[in-house]
């Protein structure tokens, strides 16, 4: 299904949340002279009685710079907890997870005559041998379940359903 207008959307969205990450990374690190991407970790909240609450980067070397100031409370803490590294640490995760749901195989039984219907490719084992059946759309399940889990991870990125393909 990786044509399937959820996947292209979540392909989209991990693409452009990785984009801005990155050039979030370049914008520390050339606040925090010259740091390399790899080496600003997570932004933290920083209180200060003066100035009040600001998100804050540090890199390896404990070189630190604001991010912005905020109203304190939430708002401090909820961008913090959407970082530029941890929002590429999530894209990552789903990239694999994404992989892993479309690498999902259908059923294929010892006797063929059970395997599902989609079950055609003979490098992964005893495809369909109900000829009535063979090449037909999934009967086993499994493309309903990939579909409905990569709406779901694609639905957490802004995907409703009306855009259903
Ligand atoms: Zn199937």
């Amino acid at each position: 299904m990786n044509g399937h207008p959820a996947v292209v959307f979540l392909r989209q969205a991990h693409a452009r949340a990785e984009e801005l990450a990155r050039a979030a990374l370049d914008q520390l690190g050339a606040l925090l002279n010259g740091a390399d991407r790899e080496e600003i970790g997570e932004w933290y909240v920083a209180t200060r009685p003066a100035t009040g609450t600001y998100v804050r980067a540090q890199d390896q070397h404990g070189r630190e710079t604001d991010v912005c100031p905020t109203y304190g409370g939430s708002f401090a803490d909820h961008i913090a907890l959407h970082d530029p590294v941890s929002v590429l640490r999530r894209v990552a995760a789903e990239r694999e997870l994404l992989a892993d749901l479309q690498a999902d195989e259908h059923l294929m039984v010892d006797d063929g005559w059970y395997s599902c219907a989609a079950a055609t490719d003979d490098r992964f084992g005893n495809v369909c041998a109900d000829e009535g059946r063979a090449g037909g759309p999934c009967d086993c399940g499994r493309d309903a379940r990939v579909e409905r889990r990569v709406r779901l991870l694609a639905q957490g990125w802004g995907w409703e359903e009306e855009q259903r393909g």
